[in-house]
């Protein structure tokens, strides 16, 4: 999944930026409105957080441009808590909105059920096959065990998941899973997918009590350095 947040406030936008992605989100950021609706304009984004009070073209205006041409979902910024701002907000075609200051937390539990709506996914778990999808706490089991996956490798097989059935191209893939500043290394694609295989594989080996195969090669994962002893851990335990 991919976002856009426009914020003009340096260090919001900075910080906004970083928690979005620490989530698990590609997500690029605008610190103006005519920025803002250029990239909303240019771009497939999965929800957009747009602050009201911007330069060169301010925050409604951004949305009320933008729905000529998109559906994009969009949480709106607020500064006031006022109802005629609420109103504004909802019928110029908001989603949802948040009132600052906001608590971060609040802003990517919105995000999150936003996109869900968007994706007309009401209950926030995905099934397929024996693996499950809580998209509300971001975990993954697999025949109830769970499975430690990278942000990256989550907002792939979330993708994948609410779009079970459809064409999924690689461009898509591309388009929402990687941001503006993704360098050449970090969006291999194929190696995103060729670890998303192995990680759910793995476990379900483990769930199945099979070994490690005797070969004298260990997985290359568990050198992966990204939650130290996870990987081992869970093999280990079933
Ligand atoms: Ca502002």
């Amino acid at each position: 999944m991919r976002v856009l947040i426009v914020e003009d406030e340096p260090d919001l936008l900075a910080s906004l930026l970083q928690s979005v992605r620490e989530d698990g989100y590609a997500a690029d950021g605008a610190e103006d409105g005519a920025e803002g609706l250029y990239k909303a304009e240019s771009y497939d984004y999965d929800a957009i957080v747009l602050d009201v009070m911007l330069p060169e073209i301010d925050g409604w205006e951004v949305l009320r441009k933008l729905r000529k041409s998109k559906k994009t979902p969009v949480l709106m910024l607020t500064a006031r808590d006022g109802v005629r701002d609420r109103v504004k907000g909802l019928d110029t075609g908001a989603d949802d909105y948040v009132v600052k200051p906001f608590d971060t937390e609040e802003v990517l539990a919105r995000l999150r059920a936003l996109i869900r709506r968007s994706a007309t996914q009401a209950v926030p778990r995905l099934e397929i096959g024996e693996v499950a999808v809580d998209m509300a706490a971001r975990t993954v089991t697999r025949a109830g065990i769970p499975v430690i996956l990278t942000a990256r490798e989550y907002a792939l097989l979330e993708y994948l998941g609410l779009h079970r059935g459809k064409l999924v191209t690689r461009t898509m893939l591309y388009e929402h899973l990687f941001d503006e500043n993704d360098n050449t290394l970090s969006n291999l694609l194929d190696v995103h997918v060729s670890n998303l295989r192995y990680d759910l594989s793995l476990h379900s080996l483990a769930a199945a009590g099979v070994a490690w195969p005797n070969s004298g090669r260990r997985p290359h994962r568990l050198w992966r350095n990204r939650l130290p002893g996870c990987a081992r851990q869970s093999i280990a335990s079933h």
